[in-house]
């Protein structure tokens, strides 16, 4: 969804001005090494092993993936409305990375 060519991004390999924390964000994102309960929930050794999907939930009731955060979330409205965000795709393909990478690292900032 992030990165469905699997390709290197341009943000890796050209001089692009970026704030490192918030491009750290960015990566773990496309990564997936983030502290999203979809992502949680495979790794969670609370005597329960992995949690079934239906249970990795957000604080709003829903299951948080990526696109719940990002997309439909109530918590990341807000942010969904300052920067006009419809889809994940669409985000990622904007091309004001260091934009990009902020907004992304307010998003996570959200349910860390
Ligand atoms: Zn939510």
């Amino acid at each position: 969804m992030v990165n469905p060519n699997l390709k290197v991004h341009d943000i890796y390999t050209k001089n692009i001005k970026v704030n490192d924390i918030e491009r750290v964000s960015w990566t773990r994102l496309r990564l997936t090494a983030h502290s999203l309960a979809v992502e949680k929930g495979r790794w969670n050794r609370l005597g329960r092993g992995r949690l079934p999907m239906e249970e990795r939930l957000c604080p709003c009731g829903l299951v948080q993936t990526e696109a719940h955060a990002i997309e439909s979330c109530p918590l990341s409205l807000h942010l969904r409305n300052m920067y006009n965000i419809t889809t994940v795709g669409e985000l990622f393909a904007r091309i004001e990375y260091n934009n990009v990478c902020a907004i992304i690292h307010k998003i996570l900032a959200i349910y860390d």
